[in-house]
């Protein structure tokens, strides 16, 4: 017990270090300037004043505050003078990020100053002593933890020997390392096998000890306390608005409940690291998607379990990770941060933050491979999702919950439709998620800056994974975003995600396969690709009532080789997705933007989901633009054409350029509704195609301005009925005799 007390002490009084240099810190966040100046000048004083004599050898004398304290006065001083410029530039907002780095610059200033303590201390007496004292109940309390693992059983399977090693900071009496080989000879005596017991010294340790079976490691060490020590003050959460006192008692606490705990984790050993893959041997019972952690701190996620061997991606730089070193179970599964702190933010694959405004503090966290809904947890797409452009809400309808593709060869619009979705969603309660896999850092940064433009980021989430990173994000990128799609989709709120782009993707994944020496397939694919898209485009879904009415669309891109669209990856996704919205080159260039080709595209499930109206107005669309297309092949041969076809001709050349549509002009569905009859029912037939466009913004602001009662109704979406009809008739007949388009100064 005394021990005890005395390890609480030691770390009790790391902890106070901090009260004395919180100070200068807790008045910055105050924000009184005033009041920051008096504490300023205190620490100025304490500078000043001569430092205690040092005391003797031993004791308690590294354990003086004060005289640790000084120079972090020095360099809090300056942090409390630059912040506090910052924050008198920037507001209420930047007060609570400077609050929040000042309590996170405490927790790494007291973990380095905990093991600074810790080093000394426990190699100096009383604190050597009393730790050797408590090696009897460290023992005796690891033993009552032993077991083990289905891995050890495996194992014994195959070889009939299980290592077992006791490493000690000191040289462990004999009696206690009998015990420990008397205990396990049993247990392994118990499933017929044998022990292979060794015992080891490690100054390392700091003190304590630990015991390894197999690949299980239970460690009553000082390195493993500290270690935990600083994972749990990494991952705290911190909200910026807490007192100082409120945070250093609670790592007190932390710190309190440390001391009587044996940690228990598997180990295992590097033995290749190339190109972002890693293999390991070792880590028994470890399973797929789970993350591990390299002795220099970097993490991975294990994808390939062999016989013998396990393969990990690497999460970022591989080159710190050196073949023999130390792996160890992080104990979960790979998972990122989800949450409403993501919305406005730019995140990388896993989920931190890279636009510069601060780490993302949540404590909540979705698993990055997740089952998809089960059938009977779906509900059928029912609600439309509009992207504001005409010629797809009219002619490719997207439900809330479907899967529509996006694909076309490069420079065809793309990213442009997809974001320009995310634009038409402001205001309408849809969170938005982009992932950026393989693009370029630039089209990332301008995808944001349009979206902030248009007020688009507050609800709005980018993934990104630039061409710059390293494949395993590329890869994990995709299945991130999805999982904090899902946070918002299983709290019953609708999402959108775009996926640009999945080619980018299988590329990645390619990559990795043939890495990890998985055998390949078509186009050098592996053959599990389909199952990848799959099972990440199966968890966008509409769901049911009962599970919350929740909703995830998805608007995966893919891009093509001149056109190709039955090459392998293409055939793969357009069979997964409900629909494929099919971006043409040729049109793109002819000037026909958004550039879709209408023979092409289709959407299995969408029209459910368009409103009555909408579907009203545009039912023979599709057939008269495929007429059209046909018909125009053929005049092009001749010029001589019967009044019918040139009738066809007309009309279809009218529609096709009011179907044309720039970037970032969404419209409203009333509008396009509008639009669409007021041109298929031949108001247009006289105006030149030129003037369209006049003609298109005329008529939206004469219906606003002239009929209000007859827009609000188009805006409800409900079907027109006879007298609807007849009185938006005689409104068209009426714009379209005053001729408006002819005045060009509009
Ligand atoms: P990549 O293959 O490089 O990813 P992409 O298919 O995503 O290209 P975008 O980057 O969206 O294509 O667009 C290519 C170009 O076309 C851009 O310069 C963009 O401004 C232009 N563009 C896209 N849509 C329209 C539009 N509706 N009206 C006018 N210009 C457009
Ligand atoms: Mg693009």
């Amino acid at each position: 017990m005394e021990f005890l007390y005395a390890v609480i002490n030691f770390l009790i009084l790391a902890a106070l270090i901090f009260l004395f240099g919180r100070k200068p810190i807790g008045s910055m966040m105050e924000n009184r300037r005033k009041k920051i100046q008096d504490e300023l000048d205190a620490a100025e004083a304490a500078e000043k004043e001569p430092l205690p004599p040092p005391e003797e050898a031993g004791g308690t004398a590294p354990l003086d505050p004060e005289q640790l304290a000084q120079p972090k006065i020095q360099e809090i001083r300056a942090e409390a003078e630059e912040s506090l410029r910052q924050v008198e530039a920037n507001g209420q907002a930047a007060r609570l990020e400077v609050r929040r780095e000042a309590i996170s610059d405490i927790h790494k200033y007291m973990v380095s100053s905990i093991r600074e303590q810790a080093v000394r201390m426990f190699g100096s007496e009383p604190y050597a002593s009393l730790l050797r004292e408590r090696e009897g109940d460290m023992v005796r309390l690891i033993l009552s933890r032993v077991r083990l693992t289905p891995g050890d059983i495996a194992y014994l399977k195959t070889h009939d020997v299980l290592y077992v090693t006791l490493t000690s900071a000191f040289p462990l009496p004999e009696e206690l390392v009998r015990q420990v080989g008397d205990y396990t000879d049993q247990m392994l005596a118990a499933v017929h096998g044998k022990t292979s017991f060794w015992v080891r010294q490690d100054p390392a340790l700091l003190g304590g000890l630990c015991l390894r079976i197999g690949d299980t490691v239970y460690d009553c060490s000082v390195r493993e306390r500290l270690y935990q020590l600083e994972r749990k003050m990494q991952k705290d959460d911190i909200s910026g608005t807490e007192s100082m006192e409120d945070v250093v008692s609670a790592l007190e606490q932390d710190i309190e409940r440390m001391t009587d705990r044996v940690y228990l984790y598997q180990l295992g050993r590097v033995l290749t690291v190339s190109d972002g893959i890693c293999w390991m041997d070792g880590l028994a019972d470890i399973m797929y998607g789970e993350v591990v952690e390299f002795s220099c701190g970097d993490r991975g996620m294990v994808l390939d379990i062999q016989p013998g061997r396990i393969g990990c991606i690497i999460y970022g730089d591989y080159t710190r990770i050196e073949s023999g070193s130390r792996v160890r179970r992080v104990g979960r599964i790979a998972s990122v941060p989800v949450g409403d702190v993501l919305l406005g933010r730019v995140v990388d694959a896993l989920g931190h933050a890279i636009d510069g405004k601060g780490q993302i503090r949540t404590r909540e966290r979705r698993p990055i491979e997740f089952h998809a809904p089960a059938i009977l947890d779906r509900a059928s797409v029912s609600q439309p999702l509009h992207t504001g452009i005409k010629a797809i809400d009219a002619l490719v309808p997207i439900g809330r919950g479907q899967r529509e593709l996006i694909i076309g060869d490069r420079q065809t619009g793309k990213t442009s439709l997809a974001i320009d979705t995310i634009i038409n969603q402001k205001g309408k309660g849809i969170v938005c998620i982009y992932v950026a896999i393989g693009q370029k850092d630039t089209t990332v940064a301008e995808v944001r800056a349009k979206l902030e433009k248009y007020g688009a980021m507050s609800y709005t989430i980018i993934v990104c994974a630039a061409a710059s990173a390293s494949a395993s994000l590329q890869y994990i990128a995709p299945f991130s975003g999805t999982a904090m799609g899902e946070y918002f989709m299983y709290a019953g709120r609708d999402v959108l995600i775009v996926y640009d782009d999945l080619s980018k993707h299988s590329v990645a994944y390619r990559e990795l396969s043939l890495l990890l020496h998985r055998p390949s397939g078509r186009e050098a694919f592996p053959g599990d690709i389909f199952y990848l898209h799959s099972r990440l485009l199966e968890r966008s879904a509409k769901l049911s009532d009962q599970l919350g009415g929740g909703s995830m669309t998805a608007l995966p891109i893919l891009e093509t080789l001149a056109g190709d669209i039955s090459s392998y990856i293409p055939t793969n996704v357009i069979s997964i997705t409900d629909g494929q919205i099919f971006l043409d080159t040729e049109l793109f260039f002819e000037g026909q933007r958004p550039a879709v080709n209408v023979g092409l595209s289709v959407s299995r499930v969408g029209s459910a989901a368009q409103t009555r109206l909408m579907k009203q107005v545009s039912g023979s669309l599709r057939m008269k633009l495929a007429q059209y297309r046909e018909l125009s092949g053929f005049s092009q041969f001749g010029s001589d054409v019967d009044d019918d076809t040139r009738a066809v001709l007309d009309a279809g050349i009218r529609m096709m350029t009011v179907l044309k549509q720039g970037r970032f002009a969404p419209l409203p569905d009333w509008k396009q509704a509008l639009l669409i009859y007021a041109v298929s029912e031949g108001y247009a037939k006289d105006v030149p195609v030129e003037k369209l466009d006049i003609f298109e913004k005329k008529l939206y602001t004469y219906m606003e301005t002239h009929f209000p009662a007859l827009k609000q109704t188009l805006e409800s979406g409900v079907k027109m009925d006879d007298d609807t009809r007849q009185a938006l008739g005689a409104a068209l007949s009426d714009f379209a005799e005053a001729q408006v388009w002819q005045d060009s100064n509009s």
